[in-house]
């Protein structure tokens, strides 16, 4: 079965599309979180941020910012969540990469931040995770 983003990128599945260029898309989410979620993608297909290449990589924030500018300026909004999500445990559900842009606007009440863990790690941890980083 192919991938709903590829068809909505050919026009063969309906989207409603704010902006588009040469390699991206930017279309409403379908159930919006918020008045203006928009998804950008990439129109060539990747799974995830692991699979995306150039020029999208590079790219791809420069049109993301494009996005939220229009959104600001049009919807009027108070601030806008950026997020992106890869693979199940992330909560992807669409494996064609996307940003979400979702516009937020004072006492919405969506919860897009995330909680602190309940425990919190220690100096000796951080210091653990670095090394393994470097
Ligand atoms: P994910 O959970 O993979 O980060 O996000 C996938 C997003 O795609 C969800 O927010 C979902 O509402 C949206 N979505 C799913 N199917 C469609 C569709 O057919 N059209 C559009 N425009 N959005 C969709
Ligand atoms: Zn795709």
């Amino acid at each position: 079965m192919e991938c709903i983003f590829c068809k909505i990128v050919k026009g063969e599945l309906p989207s409603y599309t704010v902006f588009e260029d040469n390699n991206f898309k930017a279309f409403f989410d379908v159930f919006p979180a918020s008045i203006g979620h928009t998804l950008v993608v990439p129109k060539k297909h990747y799974k995830d941020i692991y699979d995306l290449q150039s020029p999208y990589t590079e790219n791809i924030f420069n049109f993301v910012q494009k996005v939220a500018k229009n959104l600001k300026e049009k919807l009027e909004c108070d601030g806008i969540n950026i997020l992106q999500n890869n693979e199940i445990a992330a909560g992807q559900t669409i494996f064609h990469y996307h940003i979400h842009l979702i516009p937020r606007y004072k006492d919405d009440g969506l919860k897009v931040n995330p909680a602190p863990m309940k425990s919190l790690p220690v100096d000796s941890e951080f210091e653990k995770l670095l090394k393994k980083l470097k």
